[in-house]
């Protein structure tokens, strides 16, 4: 079986690893990957976001199997068009992919299928529009722009002059590019937030195991906010009775909604919800994996990635292959010095290579490039070390001793990752 990954971050390099285990596989391209993916994979130098060129791959080397990491290429269509060419892939169509790719499409299909969420304001389409709107709001409110906006298009405003600011860089200043060219105001809810994630051939699904991610930069959940500092899974962090409510609440009202919409959704699902005293409700969909919960619940896999990918890729899932390693994992991810602010590139890292291997450990790249000899930064995000253990303690203590012996001028890392294990979960992080 040939395989083609598209993606470059750690995410991607999680799945080629799991991927690699599968005995079917005999080949893998990754699209375009990076320093350490590299080591596991052929990687072809084409932009995820070029649909045309990515088509022109994958008719030349006719990959069994594509695997979609990032968002971008499913919300440009790339599902229907490898389908339409006999490709087959893993990830939903343009129109599931929506549910993503357009913050407004996605509410208005909660709204319709009556799933619990937010309670929308309104949609606007100027600036005079949205502001004019302010007086008729309570605070806090939530401002979401409608596309894809790397995670920073929305705000939870608490008072006026904030809002007007927001909407101001947003729909005058442009700075968040088409994305910001609607929004919408909703209400705020409060309580713990929870990602419910899973695999759906769009008739059966199976839920992943559960993670929970870091999205503040520094320890104890202070400074800005990142695309992710790290995960980690236990299968504590889920209650069986939360499951069920969230499963009968929530997952079958939304797949039922796609199938009554016409809409067959295919891929991983991964559902953002509020914990409110009034039960689970939907704040955002997401059409892929994210990262790095990703490392975290591909740490666990028991099963063969490669087969079970295949199956949904053929409408054929069977949910009870998916198997998991009992116990817990974890990805504590290093950061360039400066990250997620401005940072430099092109340091050399070090304590990648000629060390005993820690059994239970794999160090997945992110941001990472090869420059003759030596490896080197090339990213914010550089590595993302993940470790497996019978619980959580043991996985926590691999990782950080891996952690402990890499080095790059200016790294960073959080020394607190699962450490809220247990504990309700703070918002925002
Ligand atoms: P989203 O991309 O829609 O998940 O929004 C990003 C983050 O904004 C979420 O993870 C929440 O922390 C916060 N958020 C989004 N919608 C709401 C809401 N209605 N109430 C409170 N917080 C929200």
């Amino acid at each position: 079986m040939k395989v083609l990954v598209i993606g470059s971050g750690g995410r991607e390099h999680a799945l080629v690893w799991k991927l690699r285990e599968s005995p079917r596989v005999e080949k893998i391209w990754c699209a375009p990957g990076n320093a350490g993916i590299a080591e596991e994979a052929e990687c072809v130098s084409v932009d995820p976001a070029d649909t045309a060129a990515l088509i022109e791959l994958a008719e030349k080397r006719r990959p069994d199997l594509t695997v979609v990491g990032p968002e971008l290429p499913l919300v440009n269509g790339i599902g229907d068009a490898f389908r339409s060419r006999r490709l087959p892939i893993l990830g939903p169509s343009q129109i599931a992919a929506q549910l993503e790719g357009s913050k407004i499409f996605a509410k208005e299909f909660l709204q319709r299928h009556s799933i619990p969420t937010a309670q929308m304001y309104g949609t606007y389409e100027s600036a005079e529009e949205a502001c004019a709107a302010l007086a008729e709001v309570k605070w806090p409110l939530v401002i979401k722009a409608d596309g894809l906006c790397a995670g920073k298009g929305v705000l939870v405003a608490t008072e006026e002059g904030e809002a007007r600011d927001f909407i101001e860089r947003v729909m005058v200043r442009k700075e968040l590019g088409t994305g910001g060219k609607r929004i919408l105001f909703e209400e705020a809810l409060s309580g713990e937030e929870l990602s419910f994630i899973l695999l759906t051939d769009g008739e059966r699904y199976a839920p992943l195991v559960p993670t929970r991610d870091h999205k503040r930069v520094f320890d104890g959940n202070q400074g800005p906010n990142t695309g992710g500092m790290g995960a980690y899974s236990t299968d504590e962090l889920l209650s069986p009775e939360l499951r069920n409510t969230i499963e009968s609440s929530i997952v079958a009202p939304t797949l039922g909604g796609l199938a009554d919409d016409g809409i067959r959704y295919s891929g991983f699902l991964y559902i953002g919800l509020m914990l409110t005293a009034e039960g689970p409700k939907v704040l955002e969909f997401n059409c892929r994996l994210g990262d790095p919960e990703t490392q975290a619940i591909l740490a666990r896999v028991d099963f063969d990635l490669a087969g079970v990918l295949t199956d949904v890729a053929a409408r054929r899932l069977n949910p009870e292959s998916l198997r998991w390693k009992p116990g817990a994992s974890v990805c504590v991810v290093i950061a360039s010095g400066g990250y997620p602010g401005k940072f430099e590139k092109g340091k050399p890292i070090e304590g990648l290579t000629g060390l005993e291997p820690l059994n239970g450990v794999k160090v997945l790249h992110a941001g990472t490039q090869r420059v003759g000899e030596s490896l080197v930064t090339s990213g914010g995000r550089v590595l993302g070390v993940t470790a497996v253990g019978g619980t959580l303690e043991e996985a926590l203590v691999l990782a950080y001793r891996r952690v402990e012996q890499i080095h790059f001028e200016g790294m960073h890392y959080r020394k607190d990752i699962g450490v809220q294990a247990g504990r309700a979960r703070s918002a925002g992080n």
